[in-house]
């Protein structure tokens, strides 16, 4: 069973996410406040933390630096799921270059945050976040209508055959097995082109068109000042 941590000081989201997640057989603790939460977290008791940004005492940004930093190896590791205020751009940002694996903007529908949730879930008990061993029990990755066959190297949108180019392949694959993270243009470029790659990052947003092209415009996100993401 999965324990998740809430760090969040309005006590009716904090009160209402621990009834959806104990519901949906998770258990749930909750701290309202930053170092209280920071202190919780440390213990390494728990599967997942959904962190709050605005905080009293500590604010979300900085549990989360510290948290990263801990001496605890469960702790330093578990994934986090921010809670950012609308249009927050800048703490987006931010949190994800502090660590956290993905961020819900407040208000939220909960069956979003239960979703992200099983993703971050997914990803740290597949071995990390890159993601590298998810599901490869079949060798098919399977996303937003499109089925990916590592081995046989095919795909298909909505059950259809589509032509995807090796790069486009490498590309989407990269995607998909990171499905649910914001991944960054520099992070898809290496993952395609390799790090040694000298050209302009947005060679990844025109092979995200292509793909976009012979799929359609749902199947990955853009996600502002970060780069891209694929829906679960
Ligand atoms: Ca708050």
């Amino acid at each position: 069973m999965n324990n998740i941590l809430i760090i969040e000081d309005e006590e009716k989201i904090a009160r209402f996410v621990e009834l959806e997640l104990k519901h949906e057989g998770y258990t749930a603790d909750k701290a309202t406040d930053g170092r209280t939460g920071l202190e919780m977290a440390e213990t390494g008791a728990y599967d997942l933390i959904i962190l709050d940004i605005m905080l009293p005492q500590l604010s979300g940004i900085e549990v989360l630096r510290r948290l990263r930093k801990s001496a605890n190896e469960a702790a330093a590791s578990v994934p986090v799921i921010l809670l950012t205020a609308r249009d927050a751009i800048t703490d987006k940002v931010t949190g994800l270059d502090m660590g956290a694996n993905d961020y819900m903007t407040k208000p939220f529908a909960i069956e979003e945050l239960l979703a992200r949730i099983r993703a971050a879930l997914r990803q740290s008990q597949n071995g990390g976040a890159h993601g590298e061993r998810a599901e490869k029990d079949d060798g098919i990755l399977r996303a937003a209508g499109i089925e990916l066959n590592v081995s046989a190297h095919t795909v298909t949108f909505r059950g259809k055959p589509a032509e995807f180019t090796n790069r486009e392949f490498i590309l989407l694959r990269t995607l998909m097995e990171n499905r649910g993270t914001a991944m960054s243009r520099e992070k898809l470029l290496a993952a395609a082109w390799g790090y040694d790659y000298y050209g302009e990052t947005n060679i990844v947003d025109v092979y995200v068109r292509y793909i976009r092209q012979k799929t359609d415009d749902t199947v990955i996100r853009t996600i502002r000042g970060v780069g891209y993401m694929m829906e679960e």
